[in-house]
């Protein structure tokens, strides 16, 4: 797998996003320059049309920051009056969207602004063809500090994902007026050094041509510790210079007076000094020389830069590192692994990178609450750098992802030993809250090669702890030679999918299958199911390509491209089957296309294109119930909407997740289609005999329709009849086919099918 199950859900588009949001704002030069940033990466990942700022002033009232991203087709004359309400209008708390932001710290979503009372810029928006709108704040602490509003021309339903990955955005912007904050400080009071220095804290030495002090002022001895007596006749390098640097300076004097050229005069540097105590501190000097008959003599104004130092340190400090565990965060885990990666090209040097993926950390947080969770996070970093040699480095990813980069490890044998180590270190109970809590990893190993680069070693290692995941966690998996041919054939499969969409899209096409009544043989639905005309390869079926699609991302052009294939295919139906009654069209539907806010509108619109007659034609929709499990919330909205189209829901692959019927019943579901392991022995297993009769008793009960698929023989059929299954699928009554083929079938058979033909 490619990706995380975690993540496939909220879609991979918006991870990119935070992570491009998160490299801008670490490399902007001013929080202006972020948000700007921010605003124009948003609306290009969500296809959104707009995106504002307000900023909040020191009496607490929320003002446009007169920071916008517009995308170019919405330049529209009647926009100036909405720019202009946004930006003299000031919002106080919670007063308005941004208003209710800035109260409550949250996002917030409205499908339409042009027609929610609730929304008070009113007048203006009505002008233009704005619709959606959603807010969230930027947070330093507690704090909000601005809030970012966008808008859409189409009406969206909440995207909880959407919302979500913007909550991040928020704490990462946060961090930029935190940082902002901090300079502003640092230059202030930079300013007041300057100030006192020109009276006269800095340091005054003047020499002689052979280096000899000749001044030495109060400040030069409060600096280096050195009263004027002691300093004057001696040389500079002998008091100031550290040891290590004295033969240069010697050097860089000799060939001054040689060459009369010195690239140093005329400038401030930093540079070490070295106190009469002996420590070593950070000076900032400048030089230059005058010469008078004949004779050069040089001066100096230095100051000790310590403070300042420390103070950009923690900045930088604080840019690369995690601010909860205090590890090195992803930026400067990629910045070791290429030094390394550097070091390995010249010194043959091996080098390892470990993914730590804790086990059901959710669970901790879901129980426990986040306090507790982050005291986890803080515990797992300390344990995991004792784990280690100091040599090594512990980063941490994000949530409870964690990488070791270990150079100098040269065999898999090498680092299964390391990770071995990690997973003993982690494997005692910790105290949280009292509480006494077993944390597992899972720890994923990959050895770079010459080929190896810092992203790649991170995601073969990444690829490599899904692996160990599911071979059962709390172990560790190296990623080999397999798993290197797996990851290239989904690649090249991913590039495929992507290319035909591109550029020819009739490479995928349907096949269908009737799903029949059992007690009458009329065929009552027609299961869209897609194939891939692969130039070089042939047909394909959907596992060799459905999976990848979902993955990456891609189902959801692809799972469009479907809806308008079956709606055509409907069309052309309705104009062909010579039945009497209606028929259905039933087209899986994956968990990614579900996350969609926009899916109901798609679904409109391709409909509307396709001219479907809801007399002659009833679209369905299956869905499995892993996949609504995975967003409970939006899957239910998502459905509702979806049944306000009139369309049918059916669950499909019944019995292999883990929820109950009774649960199912909170969702808009009108059919349960019970899984083919099940009706596989059925006429022989007497517990398949149980288990299924007895989810079509509680279907029943519940108002539920059942379907049984995968049926290949008449003794099955008969059994699922005799249990009052009401639909049946399978090859025993017709294989999927194109609809040419199936439509003749129906047609000579009026649409009735009998078993063992
Ligand atoms: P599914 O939705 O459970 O589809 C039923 C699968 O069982 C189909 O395989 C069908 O050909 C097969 N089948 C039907 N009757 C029998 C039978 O009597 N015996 C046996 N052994 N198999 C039978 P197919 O077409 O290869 O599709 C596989 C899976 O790919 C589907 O499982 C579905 O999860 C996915 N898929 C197919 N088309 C689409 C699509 O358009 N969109 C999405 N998102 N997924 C699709
Ligand atoms: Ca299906
Ligand atoms: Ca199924």
């Amino acid at each position: 797998m490619l990706h995380p199950p975690e993540t496939s859900a909220a879609s991979q588009t918006y991870l990119g996003l935070l992570e491009k949001i998160a490299v801008a704002a670490n490399e902007a030069n001013s929080t202006t320059e972020s948000l700007q940033k921010a605003l124009m990466f948003i609306c290009q990942a969500t296809g959104w049309s707009l995106g504002h700022v307000f900023i909040s002033g020191p009496d607490n009232i929320l003002r446009s920051a007169n920071i916008w991203h517009i995308i170019a087709q919405h330049q529209q004359a009647n926009l100036l009056r909405f720019r202009e309400d946004s930006e003299a209008r000031p919002f106080a708390k919670g007063e308005g969207i941004p208003g209710r932001v800035f109260a409550n710290g949250q996002p917030e979503w409205m499908i339409n602004a042009q027609q929610d009372p609730a929304y008070i810029r009113q007048d203006s928006i009505a002008k233009t063809s704005l619709k959606s709108c959603f807010a969230f704040p930027v947070l330093t602490g507690d704090k909000v500090v601005a809030v970012l509003e966008f808008y859409s021309s189409r009406a969206h339903q909440p995207d909880h994902a959407l919302l979500d990955v913007m909550s991040h955005v928020g704490l990462q912007l946060g961090r930029v007026f935190e940082r902002e904050l901090a300079q502003q400080q640092l230059a202030d009071s930079e300013q007041r050094h300057r100030h006192i220095l020109n009276s006269t804290a800095d340091a005054f030495i003047a020499m002689d041509s052979l280096g000899s002090v000749t001044a030495w002022n109060h400040a030069a001895q409060r600096i280096f510790g050195w009263n004027s007596e002691q300093a004057l006749g001696r040389t500079v390098a002998e008091l100031i210079v550290p040891p290590a640097f004295r033969e240069a300076h010697q050097q860089g004097m000799q060939r001054f007076l040689i060459s009369g050229q010195a690239s140093v005069l005329g400038q401030t540097l930093e540079l070490p000094a070295m106190h009469c105590k002996g420590h070593e501190f950070p000076i900032e000097i400048t030089l230059w020389s005058i010469q008078e008959n004949e004779e050069w003599s040089f001066f100096a104004f230095a100051r000790d830069i310590s403070a300042r130092k420390r103070q950009q340190d923690e900045l930088k400090h604080q840019a690369l590192h995690d601010a909860l565990t205090g590890l090195p965060n992803r930026l400067l885990l990629l910045d070791r692994l290429e030094q390394h990666l550097g070091q390995r090209k010249e010194q043959r040097s091996g080098l390892a990178a470990l993914f730590v993926d804790l086990d059901h950390f959710k669970r901790i947080n879901d129980s426990f609450g986040h306090e507790a969770g982050d005291s986890a996070l803080i515990e797992v970093a300390k344990r995991l750098q004792q784990a280690v040699r100091p040599n090594d480095t512990v980063a941490r990813l994000a949530g409870d992802e964690f990488v070791i980069a270990c150079p100098d490890i040269n065999s898999h044998r090498d680092a299964a030993i390391i990770a071995q180590r990690i997973l003993d270190t982690l494997a005692p109970p910790m105290q949280l809250l009292g509480d006494s809590i077993f944390l597992n990893a899972s720890v994923g190993i990959a050895l770079a090669d010459q080929y190896s680069s810092a992203e790649n070693l991170i995601s073969a290692a990444d690829i490599a702890m899904y692996e160990a995941k599911g071979s059962g966690r709390g172990a560790y998996q190296l990623f080999d030679e397999r798993m290197q041919i797996q990851v290239s054939t989904q690649l090249r499969v991913e590039n495929e999918i992507r290319h035909a969409l591109e550029h020819d899209k009739q490479q995928f096409c349907l096949h269908f299958q009737p799903i029949i009544e059992s007690h009458s043989g009329d065929i009552i639905f027609l299961e869209a199911l897609v194939r891939w005309q692969h130039p070089q390869r042939g047909l394909l079926s959907p596992i060799e390509f459905i999976p990848i699609a979902e993955e990456t991302g891609l189902i959801v052009p692809l799972g469009e491209w479907i809806l308008e294939l079956a709606c055509q295919e409907a069309n052309s139906w309705q104009q062909r089957c010579q039945l009497n009654r209606p028929l259905g069209i039933s087209v899986n539907l994956s968990g990614r296309q579900l996350a969609q806010a926009d899916l109901a509108q798609t679904i409109h619109d391709i409909m509307a294109r396709a001219q479907l007659n809801p007399a002659r034609f009833k679209l369905g929709f299956e869905v499995t119930e892993t996949e609504i499990m995975r967003d409970p919330a939006t899957a239910s909205a998502t459905l509702q909407t979806l049944r306000e189209l009139g369309a049918h829901i059916s669950i499909d692959d019944f019995g292999t997740g883990y929820s109950s019927l009774a649960y199912l019943k909170q969702f808009p579901v009108n059919t349960i289609k019970i899984d083919r392991s099940f009706i596989i022995n059925i006429a022989q297993d007497p517990a398949d005999q149980a288990i299924v009769s007895s989810v079509v008793h509680l279907a029943h009960a519940l108002n539920f329709a059942v379907v049984a698929e995968g049926v290949e023989n008449p003794e099955q059929a008969q059994m699922l009849r005799e249990m009052k299954v009401d639909y049946i699928q399978g090859y025993l009554f017709a294989k999927p086919q194109p609809s040419e083929q199936l439509l003749k079938l129906i047609n000579q058979q009026k649409g009735r099918l009998y078993e063992a033909k």
